[in-house]
């Protein structure tokens, strides 16, 4: 037996307060299943720019009783076209077909999308605020003898837990540590795609290009570059994703710089970089200022997640490219799963470590999967697949591509993960 007495509930420990943790931290309380959440920044806080969520996240948003809010806040951006069920439309970034509508994506609850505020202060409002630690960053942990864990942190306090499930992100300090002295590879790689990121209200997007832009999310396709825009906040703001990609260095080229993310670039390094595109993609460009950029990497496919009682999950564990929206929603999959097992009542210090792996089994082939589909959907969106931009065959091949990543029956992965874990006690 572990050294606390049966009842005594498990020590949790989440580390890390980004959508996925807290997404985990909701789904632990909604259980009943205390928790502490450690996040090394002062508050919780979300970058000034848009998220989607998949049909498949908004299940578990429903699961955990979420969806009603979740979609009040998406539907309070919807223009006449949000009702239709349409989660992109696609058009010619390069002005082909006049820019046009080619083809489009269907998802049953239409676009669902919010600023990242937004959803952060939603899922806060179900967050007992006791249960949060700032300023704690994780610099190291280590078994102690029995089952339990010490958490150090990097000003100098220690904290004990039963388990310790690792949400820091792509950069995870956790996956650092569980891998430490490993061969395998688990650093992050550069893609070859870098994001330009802004919002820009919506006022002047309608003076200069019009209503056509803001009612439907549009995917403007062009060959080694796409532009994404949707609104968000109450419509007050267009979402802009600007994505370029040199495919010319191999999938992986080396990442020179030392920053991943800049801030306040200059938009005429947007503006060279989308040279040649289409009037509509213009007009769109010249309204951003001093937008972001971010360097887009993904993670290898890891051998584990999970290392006795301490786990990845999150970015930490499938940081993956945003084509398809769902790099968060993968995480909520992912609390949902481990908030079922963390809470069941045979999870003791002694058998979390076998529930770990019952998540771990349920859920790395779908999210690593569906990260290598991540890759080949910006492909699709940059017109670099044999499919190239032939309308119909795209139209098959992102319905196929994003049906798989929204059509998974949650229900069914906690189903098969907890027999898992009561055939590993049996
Ligand atoms: C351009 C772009 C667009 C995207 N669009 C979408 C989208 O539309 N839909 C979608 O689902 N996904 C999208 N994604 C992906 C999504 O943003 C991420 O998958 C998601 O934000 C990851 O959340 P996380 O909580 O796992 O990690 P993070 O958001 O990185 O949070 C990690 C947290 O851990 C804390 N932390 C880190 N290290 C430590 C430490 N040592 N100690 C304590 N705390 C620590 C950090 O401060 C942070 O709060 C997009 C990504 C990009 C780049």
């Amino acid at each position: 037996m572990g050294d606390l007495p049966t009842g005594t509930p498990l020590r949790i420990a989440i580390l890390g307060g980004g959508i996925v943790g807290l997404s985990l931290a909701v789904a632990l309380h909604m259980r009943g299943a205390p928790f502490t959440l450690y996040e090394s920044a002062q508050r919780f806080s979300e970058i000034g720019a848009g998220i989607m969520m998949g049909q498949n996240a908004l299940n578990v948003l429903r699961t955990l009783g979420l969806a009603e809010e979740y979609e009040q806040l998406a539907r309070s951006s919807w223009r006449e076209g949000g009702e239709t069920g349409v989660f992109f439309q696609f058009r010619f970034g390069d002005g082909r077909d006049d820019g046009e509508p080619v083809g489009q994506l269907k998802m049953p609850s239409g676009k669902m999308s919010t600023h990242r505020a937004e959803l952060l202060e939603l899922l806060l409002r179900h967050v007992p605020p006791e249960r949060v630690r700032f300023q704690k960053q994780l610099v190291g942990y280590a078994q102690l003898p029995g089952e339990a864990l010490q958490l150090s942190f990097s000003d100098g306090t220690s904290q004990e837990c039963d388990v310790l499930l690792g949400a820091d992100g792509i950069k995870s300090t956790v996956r650092r540590l569980m891998y430490a002295g490993k061969e395998s590879r688990q650093e992050p790689r550069w893609s070859g795609s870098y994001a330009y990121r802004a919002l820009v209200p919506t006022d002047k997007v309608l003076a200069a290009v019009g209503q056509t832009i803001t009612s439907t999310p549009i995917m403007w396709l062009e060959r080694g570059r796409h532009l994404v825009n949707y609104l968000v906040a109450g419509g007050k703001y267009l979402n802009v994703v600007a994505i370029k990609t040199d495919y010319t260095q191999g999938r992986y080229p080396k990442w020179e710089n030392h920053e991943w993310v800049e801030h306040n670039v200059d938009e005429r390094e947007l503006l060279s970089d989308f040279e040649g595109c289409g009037p509509q993609v213009k007009k769109i460009i010249d309204l951003v200022e001093r937008p972001s950029r971010w360097a887009l990497f993904d993670l290898p496919d890891l051998p584990y997640f999970v290392q006795g009682n301490v786990a990845l999950i999150g970015d930490a564990a499938h940081a993956m490219m945003p084509h398809q929206g769902n790099g968060a929603s993968q995480g909520i999959e992912d609390a949902h799963v481990l908030a079922h097992l963390l809470s069941h009542p045979k999870v003791t210090p002694d058998t979390v470590s076998s529930a770990l792996k019952a998540y771990e089994l349920v859920r790395k082939d779908r999210v690593q999967h569906i990260k290598e589909l991540a890759y080949e959907t910006g492909k699709l969106w940059e017109l670099s697949t044999p499919v190239g931009d032939d309308v119909g065959m795209f139209a098959k091949a992102a319905g196929h591509n994003m049906d798989w990543v929204w059509g998974v029956d949650i229900d069914k992965q906690v189903q098969t993960a907890v027999s898992w874990f009561e055939m590993s006690l049996a």
